[in-house]
């Protein structure tokens, strides 16, 4: 009895669930991946993660913990600690966040109080969930005003952020979204918090992994609190991240993460954040970095060239965001379209689009994955087109489209099997 717990592989064990990730492994494999929230973790990640270290209990951090026998937990946190705060140049950094969610849970948790106001990024036009959505806890607690983007440019409307902040005196100003493809002006966006005494938090858990390979302009020296996940651009385990220069604020954001609004760390995941962040010190990250800015470049140009709008005409990151009504498509279509020939991707909105997900005009696609598995220039023009035809052929006959799917999915099948992910 005991031997089968300790030594009987998933596979005789669990066959439902053995099966569901085998395939899920084949799916990874087979299908060109442009979620741009999604990422490959490297094998040394996923040892860490899948690591016996799940076992082990710790309330509180490294030399402070409630449970004994933690002298390893504290070396993997305290590594983790430390190799964010080399990365990202910062005096402080809290490692166990469950989530991008959790972590900014924490900072509200640690500076508001039920009612307070913030002012973050609308998220038609790319705001994240825990930003103050109207299901999410922050945006039911909270007293949330949004801002937007220009209509004509697709970028913030900083005079907008200014008049809104002197109008509604937030308490918190928030700067990041996940469908926002530009750099964001985080000096105009400190001298706005300023003029109203407000916070600045800025979540940069799409771009981290860009800001880390020096690729991005970073936040860390103009943001009171910067957030992120280290999944994504980072392309490590899923969890969060808080940073911050500042100690009165690190002395609350502390006991808001554990105790408030969570208990004990998640050591598999923190022992996997600590690999990624060591990678990410590497050059070969920084090449990564560089490599996913010119794919997002070139693919955006690819579709525009084709005729396909892009939403602010173009990347600074590794977000392309398609508006698809351009070419009479709506999200959905354009993702289902994208599916048949095995490209993953996800229906977004655009900025002032309509609330309604079925009506959505934005197709979100992001360049990390696919510059993890080693796709360069060449590849990401294929794609480019393989994208741009299958959007043509929606209006095709049948047999054309058909032509087309079948055509797409051979070169989709070469591309990957040029580009093989996990042994
Ligand atoms: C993805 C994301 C998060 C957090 O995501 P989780 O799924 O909770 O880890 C937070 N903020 C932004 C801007 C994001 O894009």
């Amino acid at each position: 009895m005991t031997h089968a717990y300790f030594n009987d592989p998933l596979e005789h064990r669990d066959p439902l669930i053995f099966n569901a990730l085998e395939n899920e492994k084949k799916r990874q494999q087979s299908q060109i991946e442009l979620i741009a929230s999604e990422n490959s973790v490297s094998q040394a990640s996923l040892e860490a993660i899948g690591s016996l270290i799940t076992n082990k209990t710790v309330e509180g951090y490294p030399g402070k913990r409630f449970h004994g026998g933690a002298d390893f937990a504290d070396i993997v946190e305290q590594a983790a600690i430390d190799r964010a705060k080399a990365l990202f140049g910062c005096e402080y950094a809290n490692v166990q966040p469950h989530s991008g969610t959790q972590a900014n849970q924490a900072v509200f948790f640690s500076l508001l109080q039920p009612g307070d106001v913030v002012l973050s990024l609308d998220l038609a036009a790319g705001g994240h969930l825990s930003h103050g959505a109207k299901p999410n806890q922050s945006g039911r607690w909270f007293t949330i005003v949004s801002y937007g983007v220009d209509r004509e440019t697709g970028r913030i409307d900083y005079d907008n952020v200014a008049k809104l902040a002197l109008e509604h005196r937030p308490k918190l100003i928030i700067s990041g979204g996940s469908s926002y493809p530009r750099e964001i002006d985080f000096v105009r966006m400190r001298e706005i918090a300023n003029t109203v005494n407000a916070t600045y938090l800025v979540d940069m858990a799409h771009f981290a992994g860009l800001v880390a390979a020096g690729v991005h302009p970073t936040p860390v020296p103009h943001a009171d609190i910067v957030t992120c996940t280290t999944t994504k651009t980072l392309r490590g385990s899923r969890g969060g991240l808080i940073l911050t220069n500042r100690e009165d604020l690190f002395k609350k954001l502390q006991p808001a993460v554990f105790p408030g609004v969570q208990g004990s760390a998640h050591l598999a995941t923190i022992a996997g954040k600590a690999v990624c962040l060591g990678e990410a010190l590497t050059d070969e990250f920084k090449a990564y970095g560089a490599n996913v800015k010119a794919n997002a470049r070139l693919l955006a140009e690819v579709l525009q060239a084709r005729g396909v709008r892009i939403v602010s005409g173009g990347t600074d990151t590794h977000v392309v965001l398609v508006d698809v009504s351009s070419i009479n498509l709506t999200g959905q279509a354009a993702q289902d379209a994208l599916s048949t020939i095995n490209i993953t991707s996800n229906k977004n909105p655009i900025p002032f689009d309509s609330a309604r997900p079925s009506e959505w005009k934005g197709l979100r696609l992001g360049s990390s994955a696919g510059t993890t598995r080693g796709f360069g220039a060449k590849a990401f023009e294929t794609i480019g087109h393989l994208i741009a035809d299958i959007f043509a052929a929606q209006a095709a006959d049948e047999a054309t489209r058909t032509a087309v799917i079948e055509k797409s999915q051979a070169i989709v099948t070469r591309l990957c099997a040029d580009f093989p992910i996990y042994a």
